[in-house]
């Protein structure tokens, strides 16, 4: 008999009857049971709002060091964020393509084209390698907190940091993200990439002197590797995807930047008029943290879905099972292939999962197939292009929409349903502009055939 964290999977399956659907890696819902109000949970966790501003002023601080070293964020003051904007005509098409209403705007933020690294890893990853500088250019004396930050691009800098060397598992983009900021603040970097990695993401860190390690194994493993090599000496910084605050917090500064934004659009936020945030999901971190940072800003009125391939719903395994990171997607049967690189985790992280337990509406799951679809859906509507793993929150309306039946749902999922017209969606588009031209024509030409 097989066990999975103490159960066979049968016992399992009685438990949690959407698992017979999960294994089958059909596209499903799921619905927290767990969810609880936000005044009653945020007290409780192990992360705060102090460590989120805190978060917010480092970036402040290292706004002039990043205008002087990357000067295409200069029209930005120095921030690395990302355009919001209504998408009407993908709106449009969505309903006539999967003949459902979809009602109340969507709105789509835009961290396909954040600077530096066209990912939301240049959220958490770059903060991550901001924080080992500033911590090193202090213990140094070389910097202090009121210094202007852009004499980190000077030489001394660089030849303090290129003592350093920082080690990061990844299936690509945070592996760019901190590549790109560790060498240009002068570290060594070496990258632990995972099997999905696109060639183009190892190619583009060669390029900058980046070490790349390739694994013909999962992105668990390559995260393991880097551990290991971190371990051999203290001069090595582990950035651990897994586990990493500062990753969470990183993202998490993202909150308040989108209420600036949303109000800027005049979009109002309240019990009646909720947002519905629609977020992909990997190990966890990214979605994680801009979840935490939006519950600290809107508490209930923000509805919190993640989103996971079919092949690899981790997230939604540690949850539903309450077993985190002690369950893959591998016990259960799935085999973690997916073209959503980004996405292609077997298990997530048991600290984001226990932050989120109670926080999270829900999880659903999406196909390739669909994937591909939305992307070229959303060029075509919009003339944006995004990467699969970025398509996967366009698809939560009509989750969401397809779901309105009476018989279905708890109190909470009921109440949204009642409220869902004068409701805003909000889809995270997670990364994209740096692909390929070839590699992104060759995906839509694959959304196209799809949808034909
Ligand atoms: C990493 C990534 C995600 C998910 O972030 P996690 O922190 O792994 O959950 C989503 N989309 C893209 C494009 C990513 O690179």
């Amino acid at each position: 008999m097989v066990y999975i964290a103490g159960k066979t999977v049968a016992e399992w399956k009685r438990e949690h009857p959407l698992l017979d659907f999960i294994q089958s890696s059909q596209e499903v819902l799921w619905l927290n049971p767990r969810w609880l109000p936000a005044a009653q949970v945020l007290p409780s966790l192990s992360v705060s709002r102090a460590e989120v501003v805190d978060a917010e002023q480092r970036l402040l601080r290292f706004a002039p060091y990043i205008q002087r070293a990357f000067p295409e964020t200069i029209v930005d003051g120095g921030l690395i964020e990302s355009p919001l904007r209504a998408i009407c005509e993908m709106q449009e098409g969505m309903q006539r393509e999967f003949d459902t209403d979809i009602v109340g705007p969507m709105l789509l933020k835009l961290d396909s084209e954040l600077k530096i690294s066209g990912s939301i890893k240049a959220r958490g990853g770059i903060y991550e390698v901001l924080k080992i500088a500033e911590r090193l250019a202090f213990a140094a004396d070389m910097l202090e907190a009121h210094t202007d930050y852009s004499v980190l691009a000077n030489p001394s800098f660089r030849k303090h940091f290129s003592q350093y060397r920082i080690v990061v598992g990844s299936t690509g983009n945070l592996g760019l993200s901190i590549g790109i900021m560790g060498a240009k603040l002068g570290f060594q970097v070496s990258v632990h990439m995972s099997t999905e990695a696109k060639q183009w993401k190892k190619d583009k860190l060669r390029s900058l002197g980046v070490e790349v390690v390739e694994h013909s194994s999962d992105y668990t493993q390559a995260v393991q590797a880097g551990r290991r090599e971190a371990q051999a000496s203290d001069n090595i910084f582990f950035v651990d995807d897994d586990h990493s605050r500062d990753l969470f917090l990183g993202y998490a500064v993202a909150a308040s930047r989108l209420q600036g934004q949303l109000e800027r659009l005049q979009v109002s936020i309240g019990p009646h008029h909720p947002l519905v945030v629609y977020l992909p999901c990997g190990v966890g971190g990214g979605p994680g943290g801009i979840a935490f940072g939006l519950k600290l800003l809107y508490g209930d009125s923000v509805h919190i879905y993640f989103v996971e391939p079919t092949h690899s719903p981790s997230m939604l395994l540690g949850l539903m099972t309450g077993q985190h990171d002690a369950v893959s997607v591998q016990d259960f049967g799935l085999d973690n292939h997916t073209a959503a690189d980004g996405l292609a985790v077997g298990r997530p992280s048991r600290f984001v999962g226990r932050v989120m337990d109670h926080l999270i509406d829900g999880i659903y799951t999406v196909s390739d197939e669909r994937l591909y679809q939305l992307l070229s859906l959303l060029q075509d509507s919009e003339q944006i292009a995004v990467e699969p793993s970025a398509a996967a929150g366009l698809f939560g309306p009509v989750v969401l929409h397809r779901s309105g039946k009476p018989d279905f749902g708890d109190s909470r999922f009921r109440q949204l349903q009642s409220v869902l017209h004068s409701s805003t969606h909000l889809v995270w588009a997670t990364g994209g502009s740096m692909v390929p031209r070839d590699v992104m024509r060759d995906d839509y030409n694959r959304g196209q055939m799809l949808r034909n």
